[in-house]
Parts: structure tokens; sequence; C-alpha cells
């Protein structure tokens, strides 16, 4: 590599004395130093409402009201104007939100195949290839023409980590993914999420409640560390 930083060098998410609060709510966040390395595997802990998907909206470009520094596979995404930092978002993450949020209309490999269809100078064979493969490998080559209605909960949720991956993002954000699903269905998921984030060379963060999955990933951090409720 020529460049002076070598991209492997280039933490997926560098955090420098971040602070943040929702206007007049009692809820603040406080991340002095965080770096999470390109292409680790990353499980997002802590109680409810201590700020997991806060600090997952302020990694998407979602909450520009914070104090310190962002700065996502070294690009500073706040630092550019709203439509150019959602399509940045839109090309280099894959998120996979807790409700799955499938479309009723769409079959599900036309969900899958959404995020690719957006993107600018994507070849769209290579994103049909890589949903095809995905579909394929979590075992739902045989629902790709159905609707979510007649899907279980893990098939959806198979779907929405699928639809979250098949335009190769470099940072994957999955919020909760096995909440709701039984142990064997949770390990599944997880196991799944690890190795497609892997194939992909992608970062991968996992907001995750079962703490016996913890040794899958290399390294775990407690949101409930940075956060606290107002000036008591
Ligand atoms: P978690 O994902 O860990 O459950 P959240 O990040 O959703 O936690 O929320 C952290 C805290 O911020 C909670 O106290 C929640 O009630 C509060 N909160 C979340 N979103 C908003 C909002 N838009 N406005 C005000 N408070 C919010
Ligand atoms: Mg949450």
């Amino acid at each position: 590599m020529e460049s002076a930083e070598s991209p492997t060098a280039t933490p997926a998410v560098r955090i420098e004395d971040l602070t943040f609060s929702y206007g007049e709510a009692r809820f603040r966040l406080a991340i002095p130093d965080l770096s999470l390395d390109k292409s680790s595997q990353v499980a997002v802990i802590g109680p409810s409402g201590s700020g997991k998907s806060t600090l997952f909206d302020l990694l998407m470009g979602l909450q520009p009201n914070f104090g310190g520094t962002i700065r996502i596979l070294g690009e500073d995404l706040y630092g550019r104007r709203e439509s150019a930092r959602s399509s940045w978002r839109l090309e280099n993450i894959g998120f996979i939100p807790q409700n799955f949020a499938l479309l009723d209309y769409l079959t599900v490999r036309e969900q899958v195949l959404m995020p690719g269809k957006f993107l600018r100078g994507r070849d769209l064979t290579k994103t049909e290839q890589k949903a095809d493969s995905l579909l394929e490998r979590s075992g739902l080559v045989e629902m790709a023409s159905s609707y979510q209605d007649s899907l279980s909960q893990g098939e959806r949720q198979r779907v929405a980590i699928c639809r979250g991956l098949a335009h190769a993002p470099r940072l994957i954000l999955a919020d909760e993914p096995t909440g709701n699903l039984d142990p064997e269905t949770q390990r599944n998921i997880t196991s799944m999420l690890i190795d497609e984030s892997r194939r992909l060379a992608a970062t991968l963060l996992m907001i995750t409640h079962d703490h016996s999955l913890l040794s899958e990933f290399d390294q775990v951090i407690d949101v409930s560390k940075w956060s606290g409720k107002g000036d008591a």
C-alpha cells in the first residue's frame, strides 16, 4: 500500500470525545475514546434504554447534534451534506433493524435486492448473484417468491439479514437480530451474521442480550458504561 496510512490501519469506527443527549430529555451518552478494527465482529451489550440504538443512529449519520468526532471507515460522515450522507450510508452500511421492517407487497427476493437497486453505478447482476447466494446459504431459496405473511419469525429475520448484506456493505449494524427467537434459532442467526460479514470482510456490530453468544465475537462493548440519566 503506497498511502501513508494503510487501509487496514484505518479503524472501521473511531469515536473521540463524543457527547450526545436528546434535547431536554435526561438521557446522555459520553464516549471518550472508542476504536473498532476493520473486519472485526463486535457484540454491543447494555440493558434496555442504555443507548445501543442511539449509538447505531450516531454511526449511521442520523443524529447530527453531538459533540466530538465520529469517523466511519476513515470518513467524517457528518462533514458531508445530508444528501451525500444518505447515499454514503446506503452504499457502505448494512442496517438490520430490530423489527425487520419488511414490506408486505414485495417478495422475499425483491426485498433482498432493494438496497442495491438504489445504488448508482452498481452492477445489478452482481447484487442479484450475491442476493441469490445469500438466500441459498440461509435456506430461503424455496421462499424467494413468497411474501412475509407466510414466513416464520426466524425466516423473516434471515430475510432482513440478507437484505442488509446483498449490496456488500463495509459496516453491518444489526439491532437485536436475535430478540424474540428461540435459543437454537438465535445461535443460527448469530453464526450466519458472523459468517456472512467475514465473507464480505465487513465490520459487524451486533446488539445482543444473549451473553452465551459473546465468545463468538472479537470484541464486546458495553454501552451502559458510557450512558447516564440527566444531572442527578
Ligand atoms: P437501547 O437501544 O439501549 O434500548 P435507546 O438508544 O433506544 O436504548 O434509548 C436510550 C435512551 O434514550 C432511553 O432512555 C430512551 O427512552 C431515550 N430516547 C430514545 N430515543 C429518544 C428520542 N428520540 N427522544 C428522547 N429520548 C429518546
Ligand atoms: Mg434499542
